[in-house]
């Protein structure tokens, strides 16, 4: 029993100790692994890297352009492109985006509401799109305010048509009926 309590001893430490600190310690291969899977992750998004910058006007490669100057191929402003990676989106856009969808199925009430929205959506999307070019909103502003422009002028097309079939039935009735 002498010759066992060694052993016993050997492995109470392992025992009594934490599981994750002696596995770190026998296994170095998890703690170098999990740094060079997480570090890459985290450190592409956050540090603007200036090599995979393009224009956002005419995708033109902008490294080693300051920010304050244009792009050398369309003469847009290169700021934007800088911090439109990481400004926020616009609300507007989303305003529009939301008013524009609403828009198209808003045909009721004579394609009144319809109207009402797809006006607003355009309206939201041009100063979503001005908020844009100078810089102070996100990159993925510029696709939803297009998106939400679109979706308006279908809804104000559809609502102005369901408005003027509405008159033109009405004219017609009135004439058809003397
Ligand atoms: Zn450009």
């Amino acid at each position: 029993m002498n010759h066992d309590d060694p052993p016993q001893d050997e492995l109470d430490p392992y025992d009594t100790e934490p599981g994750p600190d002696p596995a770190q310690d026998a296994e170095p291969v998890p703690p170098l692994s999990s740094p060079t899977s997480t570090s890459p992750n985290y450190a592409a998004p956050v540090s603007p890297e200036p090599t995979s910058l393009f224009c956002i006007q005419c995708g033109y490669n902008l490294t080693g352009i300051a920010i304050g100057s244009t792009c050398p191929e369309c003469g847009r402003a290169v700021a934007p492109s800088f911090y439109g990676q990481t400004l926020p989106t616009s609300g507007k856009s989303v305003a529009s985006l939301v008013l524009g969808i609403c828009s198209i199925p808003a045909c009721v009430f004579y394609g009144v509401p319809a109207i009402i929205c797809g006006i607003l959506a355009i309206f939201f999307a041009k100063q979503a799109k001005a908020q844009f070019k100078a810089g102070k909103a996100g990159a993925s502003t510029q696709p939803m305010a297009t998106a939400g422009l679109v979706c308006g002028i279908i809804g104000l097309c559809l609502g102005l048509l369901y408005l003027l079939g509405i008159v033109a039935f009405i004219i017609f009735a009135i004439n058809a009926n003397p």
